[in-house]
């Protein structure tokens, strides 16, 4: 019996053991096919033939950690003491690359016929097809690129000029009074990747409202810094927390408040439970706004 039991394991052993083999030999194709292509890529981008300039980028790519779909990777390596060593437009490049390789990949899995001319990749044509397109969407063209759904996560954050508060041109606004921001949100979720936005329905607004403290921001520039962090994987409430927390170190006070209203979620509303009338609102303030007074003269002022 006992003799039995121990075949039996053995038998199982070599089984699992098989299997894995099996696998490692699978991944290693796969990862140098994925290699070759983005190689391949690189030379023709870079108009270099330098083998020993892409084997290091290519490294820098291998080596750095993965990071969280809410984190933006300069927010990440703020504490490394060269950022560039590690990530930069030439390894950017080779994570669309290879984001479009995997993508591909995903594309024969879903059995697409990726001879069809509308998804079709024709390098030559520089028609980078529609794996090309979704890895530019998910990865951005560049590091300034800021037009991508989570291009945020790969960006450079966008400046905000400060302004002493007394500077010409700001005196008008009056101490203690409320400067406030409406603007457009777009950003998706971090569970389906579907956008969710102010742009959805008619009364669904975002807005940004911040007391001064010493310093007036250029406040023009708040629509681009909300987007820089919203075009990156988001739950709703995380969001708005963390346009709120970034608003509060921009501005050097902690008197700042922020509400996204009536947001519709495309992965509620066109999929799944295609809820017409669902949309959620969530606020985030600190300072003098934890007066509700205050924000409801805010919102009353919209
Ligand atoms: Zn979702």
């Amino acid at each position: 019996m006992l003799k039995l039991i121990k075949k039996i394991k053995r038998n199982l052993k070599q089984k699992l053991f098989k299997n894995e083999k099996i696998e490692t030999t699978y991944h290693c194709k796969m990862d140098d096919e994925l290699k070759y292509f983005c190689r391949e890529a690189y030379f023709k981008k870079f108009k270099t033939f330098n083998p020993v300039a892409f084997e290091e980028d290519w490294n820098k790519y291998i080596n750095l950690k993965p990071f969280k779909i809410n984190e933006n990777i300069f927010d990440v390596l703020k504490d490394e003491p060269n950022a560039c060593n590690f990530y930069d437009e030439r390894v950017h490049f080779i994570i669309r690359n290879a984001t479009q390789f995997r993508l591909t990949q995903a594309f024969e899995a879903m059995k697409i016929d990726m001879t069809d001319p509308n998804v079709r990749i024709v390098p030559e044509e520089g028609n980078i097809g529609t794996p090309g397109r979704i890895a530019k969407m998910y990865v951005g063209a560049n590091l300034h690129d800021d037009s991508e759904l989570l291009c945020g996560r790969w960006t450079y954050k966008p400046r905000i000029a400060s302004f002493p508060e007394d500077e010409e041109g700001y005196t008008f606004v009056e101490k203690g009074i409320p400067i406030t921001k409406m603007l457009d949100l777009t950003a998706v979720c971090s569970h389906h990747l579907a956008p969710f936005s102010t742009d959805f329905k008619t009364e669904a607004y975002a807005i940004i409202s911040y007391i001064p403290d010493e310093d007036m921001l250029g406040i023009s520039k708040l629509p681009r810094l909300a987007q820089w962090i919203g075009s990156r994987g988001w739950l709703q409430e995380d969001l708005t927390k963390a346009i709120y927390k970034e608003v509060k170190e921009v501005a050097k006070t902690s008197n700042v408040y922020v509400k996204l209203y009536k947001i519709v979620h495309t992965c509620e509303s066109i999929r799944g439970a295609k809820s017409k009338k669902g949309s959620f609102t969530t606020e985030a303030y600190g300072g003098a706004f934890k007066r509700k007074k205050l924000r409801d003269q805010v919102i009353q002022g919209l």
